[in-house]
């Protein structure tokens, strides 16, 4: 069966664009103009993904996957148009998956979908230490659960190995402290959004042992951490 897609976007040239897009790479769209039959439309069928437009004219995409987020936690790539709405998509704060900014093509987009749909996959489906696929100069033994770095082993705990086995498969990814929190901790607890930063920085000082030059972690402010991609 076809995976289905609702498309939020109420700008209809763009709407059939993606409706086009999608189908002929074999997907099975759903497409709607506002927030309130989007979420009429969620009631009643699940979705693989959502796309979803930040201009809607009766709600703003914020508030939309705020309510969307109550009850599903499907995929979600963001569409914006506007400079000051990038800022805080990227900082993925709201919880989307991924981001595109207009004007873009159909075959970004359809690439888009592809990559999300099959990160999250796997993320549903096969353990963490499974996706994780680092390079250099990480490496990754999945068999006794360790990290090495510019080849020396790194003693971590369990909760700092998962943790960086998140940061280090995906290099350059902004994760929000509650994204991270969801992905390690078998039990998140969002009040305890601080063990993040706890973790983080334990992780650090071991990274800095070895190599006390090198910042592999980034911090961003107000929107949470990365691996920094290597140059
Ligand atoms: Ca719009």
């Amino acid at each position: 069966m076809n995976k289905k897609i609702l498309i939020i976007e109420d700008e209809p040239s763009i709407a059939d664009n993606i409706t086009y897009a999608l189908s002929t790479e074999g997907f099975d769209p759903v497409c709607c103009g506002t927030g309130k039959d989007a979420l009429s439309i969620l009631n009643n069928t699940t979705f693989e993904l959502i796309i979803l437009d930040i201009g809607l004219p009766d709600v703003s995409g914020f508030e939309l996957l705020k309510e969307i987020r109550k009850t599903a936690n499907t995929p979600v790539i963001c569409v914006t148009a506007r400079s000051d709405e990038i800022d805080r998509v990227v900082g993925l704060e709201i919880g989307a998956d991924d981001y595109i900014v207009k004007p873009f093509s159909p075959r970004e987009l359809t690439a888009r979908v592809r990559a999300v749909l099959r990160r999250t996959t796997e993320r549903t489906s096969r353990p963490l230490e499974e996706t994780c696929a680092p390079s250099f100069p990480f490496h990754i033994d999945k068999e006794r659960y360790a990290i090495s770095y510019y080849d020396e082993p790194l003693e971590l705990s369990r909760y700092e190995f998962r943790l960086l086995c998140v940061l280090i498969s995906n290099p350059g990814r902004v994760y929000s402290r509650e994204q991270l929190m969801t992905q390690v901790w078998e039990e998140p607890d969002m009040s305890l959004e601080r063990t993040v930063d706890t973790h983080i920085k334990t992780i650090r000082q071991k990274l800095k042992a070895i190599r006390p030059d090198e910042e592999s972690i980034v911090t961003h402010r107000g929107l949470g951490y990365s691996l920094k991609e290597s140059t």
